[in-house]
């Protein structure tokens, strides 16, 4: 068995909660899983009769509790991915608006400058800082391709029907 599924075991354990089958089977799949899922997403991809959405819903939310996944909100539509033994930890998501996936950057440069603000908040305003969570949104490069391959297609033939 992986030893990071045991690690998080003993983690559940630790914080008061039983490790059930149900359990097992949700933490094996995000510590498999390096994505962003919804609830109905994490139901339909593990796909097992033993697991209804409501035992989702509520493992999520006490993984959540206890900081083996992380919440993120987009679009008003929550999502969770691994934070415990996340090997990408700190990143930040870019959210396309059209195809609506979601990307990770995790590039050195941005992690520094992401870094030095949350030096920032902690030595001007005596906050400890112990989760960064960034989404930025917009229209992604495939989706400008597309967009503008429409855009020409319209003008190409608006210019046929004027001659
Ligand atoms: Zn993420
Ligand atoms: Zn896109």
């Amino acid at each position: 068995m992986d030893s990071k599924i045991e690690l998080i075991e003993e983690f559940v354990k630790k914080n008061g909660y039983r490790v059930t089958d149900s359990r097992r089977i949700i933490l094996k799949f995000f510590v498999e899983n390096d994505g962003h899922y919804k609830p109905e997403d994490v139901y339909q991809l593990i796909k097992n009769e033993m697991l209804g959405i409501a035992t989702v819903y509520r493992n999520l939310d006490i993984f959540k509790k206890i900081g083996i996944i992380k919440e993120i909100t987009i679009d008003n539509k929550l999502y969770y991915e691994l934070d415990m033994f996340s090997s990408k930890k700190l990143h930040l998501h870019f959210h396309c608006k059209s195809c609506n996936q979601i990307v990770e950057y995790t590039d050195q440069v941005l992690i520094q400058s992401l870094l030095k603000q949350k030096d920032f908040i902690e030595e001007n305003y005596d906050n400890i800082v112990d989760d960064i969570t960034i989404v930025m949104k917009g229209i992604c490069k495939d989706c400008r391709r597309d967009i503008n391959a429409e855009t020409d297609e319209v003008e190409k033939n608006s210019v046929y029907t004027r001659k």
